[in-house]
């Protein structure tokens, strides 16, 4: 039960208010309970006034010995009142009058006699005045002891006032907090539950919906009620991750098209090469060696692809291993156009070196190597016979830049940026008719990436009627990573 959000949301909010009640009854109390007592004390002062006027008064129609003991006594019958207890002390301790001997229910007999009384008057012997409570009857009472002269003696004045009536009102409060905060807090609870459960079914929605959506609906999206609020938000962010589940699928299933189309079609000549080679039992041996060397070329072809598409699996999980040595990238260069020369010789292409200065840097030289090779290569596949290339290597900035630049057709505008996806290839048709043998359309791909890894980028520079650069712009010196960075396309 604890496993569901709703209910630690209303335990929580329950308990907290729980507290806040129980904490705010409690102070409402003592507030409450403070005040009564102040009012108390109030009145028993003005009483205590009140008293001693009258006192005075009787003192004129009073006289002798016995005249502050009468008037005293007549004020006290004058001032009897069913909750107050009077007494008057005089200066040895003894009682001069009190209500005490007047007939009232109220006041328990031997209140003045009693423990607590004595001990108050003993107490406030030496203060001029003097609040207290005292034990007695059902609830006790505030007592107030003050001095007052009278014909040249000193004499004490004690009001005890019942707390019946405001114990009674306190123990009212009390018992209407017992009942109030228990149904407040059930009440609450009970609403707590609800609008828990309300502002949390957009989230029950979300993840039905969520659960709902697989391989097979992955462009489905989760309804925004609110796109500002927090669900809208968590609904947008989730619908955003989707989208890049989706396009990723998208590309996987693309790529797992075009890598099957482009297995497809040497695994068919292999197929029907042999089929040929094999239809009649005797053969001139040249017809078998001509057979033999379409299907090496086929095999080689497919090996190639199935390396290339390995390189791309194992950039885009971020698992190729980068081997960064200390090299100099113009030898790589020159090494790179020496090795392409017999393919260019091969078509007449004239092929031209430059590294004027040299460029040390860390890198994966085999990679650099790779990604060189593969510019070289296009740039002489794609330049018509007694064309021209040529591999530059230099310094720009803080970027060493490494341009091969050919003499063939160009690249149409619109497909510039194309070039560099995956099986993409400016003509299907013709670059398989022209070039036996050609590229799958991976090579730039993985030239890119090859520069990427190494912190630098790829572009294709120009590319006109007169025919492309492409520039491989590399960080120098550069910090390589131990692991290749995923291929971004
Ligand atoms: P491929 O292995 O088919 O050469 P790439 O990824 O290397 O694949 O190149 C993709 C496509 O870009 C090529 O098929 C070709 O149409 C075009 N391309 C690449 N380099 C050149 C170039 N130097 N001149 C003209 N077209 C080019």
């Amino acid at each position: 039960m604890l496993d569901s959000v709703r209910v630690r949301l209303t335990l929580w909010y329950t308990g907290l208010l729980a507290v806040f009640l129980v904490l705010l009854s409690l102070i409402t109390y003592f507030i409450f309970w403070r005040s009564t007592l102040q009012r108390t004390d109030v009145n028993l002062a003005e009483l205590s006034e009140a008293f001693l006027t009258t006192v005075q008064a009787e003192m004129l129609d009073n006289h002798g010995p016995d005249a502050a003991k009468l008037a005293t006594q007549e004020a006290i019958v004058e001032h009897r009142f069913r909750d107050h207890v009077f007494a008057v002390i005089d200066a040895k301790g003894g009682l001069l009058a009190s209500s005490q001997d007047l007939p009232n229910e109220d006041v328990p007999v031997g209140l003045l006699g009693s423990e607590g009384f004595q001990k108050l008057l003993a107490d406030s012997a030496g203060t001029e005045r003097r609040f207290e409570n005292v034990k007695g009857g059902r609830s006790g009472y505030r007592a107030f002891v003050r001095k007052f002269p009278l014909k040249g003696q000193t004499y004490t004045l004690a009001i005890l006032q019942s707390l019946h009536p405001q114990n009674e009102m306190l123990e009212e409060v009390r018992a209407t907090f017992a009942w109030v905060i228990p149904i407040a807090i059930v009440l609450a609870s009970i609403g707590g539950y609800f609008l828990a459960r309300k502002s949390l079914a957009p989230v029950m929605a979300m993840s039905n919906q969520a659960g709902r959506i697989g391989a097979e609906n992955l462009h489905e999206r989760l309804p925004i009620q609110n796109a500002k609020d927090e669900l809208g938000r968590l609904a947008a962010a989730f619908n955003e991750l989707l989208e890049r589940v989706d396009q990723s699928f998208e590309r996987q299933r693309r790529f797992m098209s075009d890598a099957s189309h482009e297995l497809r079609t040497p695994a068919a000549i292999l197929r029907g090469e042999s089929e040929v080679a094999l239809s009649r039992s005797e053969r001139p041996a040249e017809e078998y060696r001509e057979s033999l060397a379409v299907l090496h070329a086929e095999a080689q072809r497919l090996t190639q692809i199935v390396e290339d598409l390995f390189t791309l699996t194992r950039a885009d999980a971020g698992q190729y291993p980068l081997a960064p040595r200390d090299i100099y990238l113009d030898e790589l260069v020159a090494d790179c156009a020496h090795a392409a020369r017999s393919l260019a010789l091969a078509k007449q292409i004239t092929l031209t070196c430059e590294v004027p200065e040299e460029l040390p840097m860390r890198a994966d030289e085999a990679l650099l190597r790779r990604m060189i090779l593969n510019l070289l290569d296009n740039a002489i596949k794609y330049t018509p016979a007694g064309g021209r290339v040529t591999v530059l290597g230099e310094r720009s900035g803080n970027e060493y830049a490494v341009s091969v630049t050919d003499s063939g057709p160009g690249i149409p505008e619109d497909l510039q940026q194309k070039v560099f996806e995956r099986f993409f290839r400016v003509d299907k048709a013709r670059t398989r008719m022209e070039n036996d043998g050609g590229g799958a359309g991976l090579g730039l791909s993985i030239a890119r990436w090859i520069a990427e890894a190494h912190h630098g980028r790829l572009v294709l520079a120009r590319s006109d009627l007169n025919g492309s650069t492409f520039t491989a712009l590399l960080p120098a010196p550069v910090a390589v990573p131990s692991a290749a960075a995923p291929l971004t396309r």
